[in-house]
């Protein structure tokens, strides 16, 4: 039996994959690339079945950040040529919440940039969440603000949210490399204190910062030991005017390794391709869904993705359905994706 096959059978069975599985997982030869997608496969639909979650980003306040994430195009000093604007309205708000929705999202992701929230903000934002489920009860909302203070983790549950996005980014070996206005410690207490108030941790990665194959495995077996229950991948978008501009370490096959590897640390995890799935996975994106069970609709924060029927049809077209329109005996592509108008806060539409 080939390799992979006794590792999903080995994980499916109840044994925790190793570091050493992770590893030879990320160092996949690519003749096995087909083997090990498909080992992974099992776990997925052990897990998830043939669903998809779909997933909707609305940038709740863009760019001006005074933290200094080296990723990032919103970061202090950012050169990138990014859209920058303050809180949207509630209005606006909703409205660019409800065209997710209307594309096959079930959860939108609340998100805006900054160190984290004052009071103020988190009673904005949980206003905003509360007129979202007025109009749209179903709706399953994260919220995305920062590093959390004591009780806002607390008020952002009574207001609703249900889960909380905190990402540890890259491992804890490789995070002052990345970041210096905020520590590694920082990023795990919020989601504990997120975790602390009911919230869902939803917590995952960035690949592709000049971490190690060693630094990847390290930064997954935390977030699977802090119990996170939603796990973005997010391959660099290397944005022009930030430090880590020209930094092109990432080839599809190695995204797709990466997801694999999520998958088998944490079988039972919503793994969610991020950002980047486009422009990293590009012709493979496919094959990713076979091994992750969850993506973002249409625009990222910064940057474009493609278009909101391009991905329901690859959620089609791979014989998967978007969770949630499958119980109402729904086709996937039965949507029409109404999308995010391009650069909420401007009058232009959105993938113009
Ligand atoms: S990742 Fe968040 S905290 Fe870091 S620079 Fe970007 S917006 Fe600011």
């Amino acid at each position: 039996m080939p390799i992979f096959d006794q590792l999903a059978d080995t994980v499916l069975a109840g044994t925790p994959a190793s570091h050493a599985d992770a590893l030879a997982v990320l160092r996949a030869a690519d003749d096995d690339l087909l083997p090990l997608v498909a080992a992974a496969g099992r776990l997925r639909r052990a897990h998830f079945g043939n669903t998809v979650k779909v997933n909707y980003l609305v940038n709740l306040k863009s760019g001006l950040c005074p933290e200094d994430c080296g990723y990032c195009s919103q970061r202090l000093g950012s050169g990138a040529d990014i859209l920058t604007y303050t809180w949207l309205k509630t209005d606006e708000a909703i409205e660019q919440a409800t065209a997710g929705l209307r594309g096959g999202a079930t959860r939108v992701c609340m998100v805006s940039s900054g160190r984290g929230p004052t009071d103020r903000d988190v009673e904005r934002v949980a206003g905003l969440v509360g007129a979202l489920k007025e109009e749209h009860p179903d709706v399953e909302v994260c919220a995305c603000l920062g590093l959390l203070k004591d009780g806002q983790a607390e008020r952002l549950r009574a207001a609703g949210v249900d889960a909380y996005n905190h990402n540890l980014n890259t491992a804890e070996s490789h995070h002052d490399e990345i970041v210096t206005t905020h520590t590694y410690a920082d990023r795990v207490e919020t989601v504990e204190r997120a975790q602390g108030a009911g919230l869902s941790a939803c917590s995952g990665l960035i690949a592709g910062l000049g971490e190690t194959d060693e630094q990847l495995v390290e930064a997954l077996f935390a977030l699977r030991d802090l119990g996170s229950d939603s796990i973005p991948v997010n391959f660099l978008m290397p944005f022009d005017g930030t430090p880590l501009e020209g930094t092109w370490e990432l080839t599809p096959g190695r995204c797709l390794r990466i997801l694999a590897m999520a998958r088998f640390v944490c079988p039972d995890k919503e793994i969610r391709i991020a950002g980047g799935r486009e422009m990293h996975l590009r012709s493979l994106q496919g094959l990713a869904l076979h091994v992750a069970n969850s993506i973002f609709l249409g625009d990222y924060l910064t940057s474009e993705g493609q278009a909101a029927e391009a991905d329901l049809e690859l959620i089609r077209d791979n014989g998967f359905v978007v969770l949630g329109a499958e119980e109402a005996g729904d086709e996937a592509g039965s949507h029409d994706p109404s999308i995010r108008r391009r650069g909420a806060g401007t009058a232009l539409a959105p993938n113009a």
